[in-house]
């Protein structure tokens, strides 16, 4: 599996582009922004873009989205929960002090037991509520891969001080869902270094009981 990660716009959020050698079809995880430099490894490894995948409406997350699908024509997948967040987007701009990337459309809800698909790849949606209303991660069960949005960090779990974050609700979906993968789950996290679930179990002060 081809997988890179760029840390992309002003938040540095690590979108993934994950693509199968064989098919050449790919997905795009949280493209934030900055996409031209996503279309460069695209076109590096010569993929075709089926699944635009958001984990969250957070701008950092979801900003280049539209420019991503009208460069690869892939639709916008994202979970219902965060659409009142999407109508956001201007709101969010002005938090952060940066220019409102305009409307995003979704194409495709995404919930809890959903498979996205590019060739080959497969990746189960788990809905991971607490950091918004709508988080979701992306498991690959074959590589042993989690996707975690801004559920989970190295160290650290995801604010929960933003409309429609919930402390509760973010520790429920740690402890029952992703706290449930083995441990030798590769995690990437929505920003920062690369951990494993084995690592956060053992030593993530927010999962200790
Ligand atoms: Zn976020």
């Amino acid at each position: 599996m081809i997988h890179e990660i760029l840390p992309v716009g002003p938040l540095q959020c690590n979108c993934s582009i994950i693509g199968d050698e064989t098919s050449r079809e790919a997905m795009v995880i949280d493209p934030g922004d900055d996409i031209a430099d996503i279309l460069a490894v695209i076109q590096k490894h010569n993929l075709n873009v089926k699944q635009i995948v958001i984990t969250h409406a957070h701008i950092d997350h979801v900003g280049g989205a539209m420019k991503l699908r009208a460069a690869t024509g892939a639709p916008i997948l994202l979970n219902q929960n965060d659409l009142a967040l999407l109508k956001m987007l201007d709101l969010q701009a002005a938090w952060i002090g940066m220019a409102s990337p305009g409307k995003v459309d979704i194409d495709h809800g995404i919930g809890e037991l959903d498979k996205v698909q590019a060739g080959p790849l497969v990746a189960q949606v788990m809905h991971t509520p607490g950091h918004t209303e709508g988080s979701v991660c992306l498991y690959f069960p074959a590589q042993q891969k989690l996707i975690a949005g801004d559920t989970l960090f190295a160290g650290s779990i995801g604010r929960t001080d933003l409309p429609g974050g919930s402390f509760e609700k973010i520790i429920s979906s740690l402890h029952e869902k992703v706290l449930a993968l083995p441990d030798e789950t590769v995690v990437v996290p929505g920003h920062g270094p690369l951990t494993t679930i084995g690592e956060e179990r053992e030593s993530n002060p927010f999962l200790q009981k």
